[in-house]
């Protein structure tokens, strides 16, 4: 408005000035003083001259977000090819802090509603969440839910628990039970989806995901509802992941896609040890069930041990059999 206002007056300045020298043809000299006051600025333009926008000045505005998260992407990726418990951990505790609390960062069912719905955020304005949202993609089509593994703060939270829960508490649910609970996340999924479709109303993601514990904004219900989820994680390892996440349902979707799968040994067909060390029971016989595996790497690091595994076991055994029989 200030700006209209000063244009239609300098506007007026410009036409009404010749016409006062050619009234005053003696006077050379600015009468009004119209120079020194545009000299002096007197409607604060200099103050609100804006840059223009280009792709440079987006780029250094978002770069700080961009490279950490970069950053972080990195250590992940590293973490999950090393197959390093150490890094892992590592990457949990950037994943609680940095996308957790600081930046309230997690793949939330309104970006899945965002998604199927075609409304996503302007690109030039969020290159972070792009960069974010693009790596989970990417990552669940080549691996799997890395993204549950290692990069969702929640699903992070959820796992350090289980770490520092004595395994006495614990209470192993039942195979024929899992596989039932497993399938209450594809059910939330559903009923959110066709809850959005029908009204349009995004605000039903609160009440089937937590993430908002990280803005630490929520009504005391909320609290309270929040609290009894995680007493209750202390006794089901990681329950909200396993049988009650929408998105987590989603990538597990995705994960069907999978490029790059866990390899298996023939005598995985018989051999129970990675089922039985598979906390996110993804493992049924010698299948991997992909919808359920958020490629944490300990049936991985199994397969490569070989003083653990069978195969390399049976393996060894036939070798010095073969040498003692020569
Ligand atoms: S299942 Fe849900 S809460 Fe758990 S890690 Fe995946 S997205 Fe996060
Ligand atoms: S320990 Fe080895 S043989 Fe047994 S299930 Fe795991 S990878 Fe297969
Ligand atoms: S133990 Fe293996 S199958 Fe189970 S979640 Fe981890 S990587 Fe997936």
């Amino acid at each position: 408005m200030r700006r209209a206002v000063a244009a239609i007056v300098l506007l007026a300045a410009a036409t009404a000035a010749p016409a006062a020298v050619l009234a005053q043809p003696e006077q050379e000299t600015d009468p009004w003083g119209f120079e020194d006051e545009l000299e002096a600025d007197p409607w604060g333009f200099d103050d609100e001259v804006e840059e223009p926008e280009t792709w440079a000045t987006l780029l250094r505005d978002q770069a700080s977000d961009l490279l950490l998260f970069t950053a972080f992407a990195a250590l992940a990726l590293v973490s999950f090819f090393r197959k390093s418990v150490a890094l892992k951990y590592v990457t949990l505790v950037a994943a609680i802090v940095y996308l957790g609390f600081t930046k309230s960062q997690l793949v939330s069912v309104v970006n899945v509603y965002g998604l199927l719905a075609g409304n996503l955020p302007v690109f030039k304005y969020s290159l972070a969440w792009y960069l974010f949202a693009g790596f989970t993609l990417v990552t669940t089509v080549l691996w799997g839910r890395l993204y549950c593994g290692r990069v969702c703060a929640f699903g992070a939270l959820t796992q350090l628990m289980d770490r520092i829960v004595p395994a006495r508490l614990r209470v192993e649910v039942p195979a024929w039970l899992e596989r039932r609970a497993a399938l209450v996340k594809f059910g939330l999924l559903g009923a959110t989806l066709l809850y959005f479709f029908l009204t349009t109303d995004i605000a039903a993601y609160r009440y089937v995901e937590p993430f908002w514990m990280f803005t630490r904004r929520a009504s005391t219900g909320m609290w309270a509802g929040l609290a009894v989820l995680l007493v209750a994680t202390v006794f089901v390892r990681n329950l909200y992941c396993r049988f009650l996440c929408p998105v987590g349902a989603f990538l597990g979707l995705i994960s069907k896609l999978t490029v790059f799968r866990i390899k298996r040994w023939s005598e995985c067909n018989t051999c129970k040890i990675c089922e039985k060390t598979c906390e996110w029971g993804a493992i049924r016989g010698p299948q991997i069930v992909m919808t359920e595996c958020v490629r944490c790497d300990d049936c991985e690091r199994l397969y490569a041990d070989t003083a653990k595994c069978p195969h390399w076991i049976i393996l060894r055994r036939r070798s010095a059999a073969a040498q003692t029989a020569r």
